[in-house]
């Protein structure tokens, strides 16, 4: 990956780019940002300038052999760690390294992704969660202790250091204390929270904020090949998050769909007649798990505005036109406490349709529970 290849993020990257030119690159690094500002296509395409043969002032190459390798992830002094499910048998115990297919194909998709589109995707339906085990700690010392191949920098990207173990963690500590020499670590973290603090304060911390929205339309204008119009709605209400905007609408029509379902989601919670509440189960429960998951995201997305236009702050609130109309008359039902009640039945309604759960039942349960949440008084 290239600078160029990323969305926005331009003083981050000239930020990066000067540390090489000014010969200062820090051993250890914490890229912290949301996924879907591109914390982690930054990383990739640091890796890929710092050993690229033929870099200028502004970007890697792209087309030397580093650049190439690194791109398609198999230059052997860039090293990937990433949080992973158990395996099937318990004697084996899970490193990076036994995901790695799965691991080039996922960023070949979506550079962007998050966390739990990274384990919905190894997982394959199977509710496990990932975890960064100390079995890796011990393969990062290893891989570090050998010679490089040919880079002048070896290179390990650790991405999401919040799901490190314990002991994983301490392990990987002292390397970054008495770090071997022209060894670089790149932590790509979504929030430092989960962090050790000896690590933190061990790390030059590299900010990565909200993509900008006229560079998020540019960029969602190309990727899903749109109006610059819908474009500009889909940006207006993604908070600068790409990954989050592509999985809003990855075209209009989804966009709208959702927006239609949510309308009538509301409306039909709101009413409480029993038949109609279970009519619109069954037909929730038809569409297919991806579209469902869309339309939750979507609709917690929606709960969230409608609560910042409730609390009278309407120039913050993110609509697209038709959305921002609904809301008028919606948002008087979404106080702090209904809001509070309907965001957790969605996000309930995710995590058991993310497992497979039955659609039809997850969806009648979520709609009884968003009736009685709109139905109760503010306080
Ligand atoms: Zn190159």
């Amino acid at each position: 990956m290239r600078f160029a290849d990323i969305i926005g993020q331009e003083s981050v990257k000239q930020h990066l780019i000067n540390s090489v030119k000014d010969n200062r690159i820090s051993h250890a690094q914490l890229i912290l940002g949301r996924e879907g500002y591109g914390s982690l296509p930054l990383a990739l395409a640091y890796a890929q300038y710092i050993n690229c043969q033929h870099r200028t002032d502004t970007d890697s190459c792209g087309e030397c052999p580093s650049c190439r390798q690194i791109s398609k992830l198999s230059f052997p002094d860039v090293h990937f760690v990433f949080p992973v499910p158990p395996t099937g048998s318990s004697s084996v115990k899970p490193i990076s390294d036994t995901y790695m297919d799965k691991w080039t194909e996922f960023l070949s998709q979506n550079p962007y992704g998050s966390y739990q589109q990274w384990i919905d995707f190894v997982n394959d339906g199977k509710n496990s969660q990932g975890v960064i085990r100390v079995e890796e700690s011990s393969e990062i010392i290893h891989k570090l202790s050998m010679k490089s191949f040919n880079a002048e920098y070896k290179i390990m990207i650790i991405w999401q250091p919040e799901k490190m173990n314990g002991d994983a963690a301490n392990r990987l500590l002292k390397l970054i204390e008495e770090p071997y020499p022209k060894t670089l670590f790149l932590l790509v973290a979504e929030s430092s929270e989960f962090i050790l603090p000896t690590i933190l304060s061990r790390t030059q911390l590299v900010k990565v904020s909200r993509i900008g929205d006229s560079e998020l339309t540019d960029g969602l204008q190309r990727a899903l090949n749109i109006s610059r119009t819908d474009a500009e709605s889909l940006a207006r209400i993604s908070e600068g998050d790409f990954n989050r905007a592509m999985q809003y609408g990855s075209s209009s029509a989804d966009l709208l769909q959702n927006f239609e379902l949510f309308k009538k989601l509301m409306r039909t919670s709101y009413s409480f007649k029993v038949q109609d509440m279970v009519r619109l189960a069954e037909e929730l429960g038809k569409i297919n798990r991806e579209q469902q998951k869309s339309f939750l995201t979507y609709s917690e997305r929606m709960v969230r505005e409608n609560l910042i236009m409730n609390r009278h702050l309407p120039n913050m609130a993110r609509f697209t036109a038709d959305e921002g109309e609904f809301a008028q008359k919606f948002s008087p039902f979404i106080h702090p406490q209904s809001a509070l009640a309907i965001a957790k039945e969605l996000d309930k309604a995710y995590y058991h349709i993310s497992r497979n759960a039955s659609g039809k039942i997850v969806f009648c349960d979520t709609i009884f529970k968003i009736g009685q949440a709109l139905r109760s008084k503010a306080d």
